[in-house]
């Protein structure tokens, strides 16, 4: 496994990683299989974020006596300040350490966003000040567009930046370039992300090659089981030139897989004033229209809470979705496909005497 220097943080990390996400949907003997498994292949750096509710725990307990040894990063969503510190608090709880290597404000996609973390009550003074005090040796920001990366860099010290890099991510690729040299000549580290885009980047080899070649410090990968982490390795260790026509093909094989819109699981879209998980909507929506498993999808949507009737269509949601995801039309379309038909005797009911 190849490492490299994180930036000008002293830190040394692997240049394939772990991300976080598939650890909450799988148990702790999964996750532990996993790491265990690229542990003993030298990968390093794991990954996760506060969003990714148990994730935390897991990584914690599977790596167990190996703290000297890797390097823990994980990010908050929060905005404010005193609820980053509480973050921070439940995070060096949760991986059971006495100090987080990385800590970032996670998906930062706006300047309005960003000029509320560098507020004075704004979240990025608590992760200055856990710095400050030790319990975090690095504070890093992720975001997808490579302005409020660029102006984030202007208005305080980060010392790592999580950015998307893959072909797929078209919003994310304008700009990218510029961004790398700034990272280098400021000597930020760079951990790339989302290099399979949900599985929408088609081949895993080829996916994991392009972004080895671009040369990012690490890029880390959701990891569901050991087939995928063989996979990746397998292109970690081989990361020869990927072609413009493999790129092309890969691409063409995927779409004709995909349904035509594509929820990039960005989790910008967390903030739906009614609760309603919109990722898991679509994506459940995704495997109904694509895959035609009408019945498991009816059956998990039965399950969902708040229910997708929640949705009073306040567009929130696609205001600020950077892939401009028509939301409520899918919604709309999800409520027809999806959703029990209400009894000629229950609308009368509601009729006459409310719900
Ligand atoms: S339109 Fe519906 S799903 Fe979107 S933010 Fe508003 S309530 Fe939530
Ligand atoms: S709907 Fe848009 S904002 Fe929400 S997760 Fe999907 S791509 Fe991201």
């Amino acid at each position: 496994m190849q490492t490299n220097k994180l930036g000008n943080t002293g830190l040394e990390v692997s240049r394939l990683g772990l991300g976080g996400i598939p650890f909450q949907y799988i148990s702790q003997k999964e996750t532990g299989e996993i790491i265990g498994a690229a542990r003993e292949r030298g990968v390093n750096l794991f990954y996760t974020s506060r969003m990714y509710r148990d994730s935390e725990n897991k990584i914690g307990l599977a790596l167990r006596g190996q703290r000297d040894q890797v390097v823990l990063g994980t990010s908050t969503h929060k905005r404010k300040k005193t609820e980053a510190l509480k973050e921070v608090r439940d995070s060096l709880g949760n991986f059971g350490v006495d100090a987080i290597d990385i800590y970032s404000l996670h998906n930062v996609l706006t300047l309005s966003a960003l000029k509320e973390i560098m507020s004075p009550g704004g979240a990025y003074h608590a992760l200055d000040e856990m710095r400050n005090a030790g319990y975090v040796k690095q504070v890093g920001i992720s975001a997808h567009q490579p302005e409020t990366i660029l102006t984030a860099l202007e208005l305080a010290a980060f010392d790592v930046v999580e950015f998307p890099l893959n072909y797929v991510d078209r919003e994310a690729a304008e700009g990218t370039e510029q961004l790398l040299e700034e990272l280098q000549k400021r000597g930020i580290g760079f951990v790339s992300i989302k290099p399979m885009v949900f599985g929408y980047a088609g081949n895993a080899n080829v996916a994991m090659r392009y972004v080895f070649n671009c040369r990012p410090d690490s890029t880390i990968v959701g990891t569901y089981n050991l087939d995928e982490l063989n996979q990746n390795l397998a292109a970690e260790a081989d990361p020869g030139p990927v072609s413009r026509d493999e790129i092309m093909d890969t691409i063409a094989e995927s779409e004709k897989k995909c349904f035509k819109v594509f929820c990039r699981r960005c989790e910008t879209c967390v903030e739906c004033p009614r609760g309603i998980d919109i990722r898991t909507v679509l994506r459940w929506y995704e495997y109904f229209d694509r895959y035609h498993s009408g019945d498991w999808a009816r059956d998990h949507y039965r399950s969902l809470r708040p229910s997708l009737e929640a949705c009073d269509n306040c567009g929130v949601c696609e205001r600020d979705c950077p892939y401009h995801i028509p939301i409520k039309r899918e919604f709309a379309r999800a409520k027809v496909d999806l959703l029990p038909r209400r009894s000629p005797r229950r609308l009368v009911k509601k009729k006459l005497f409310g719900d």
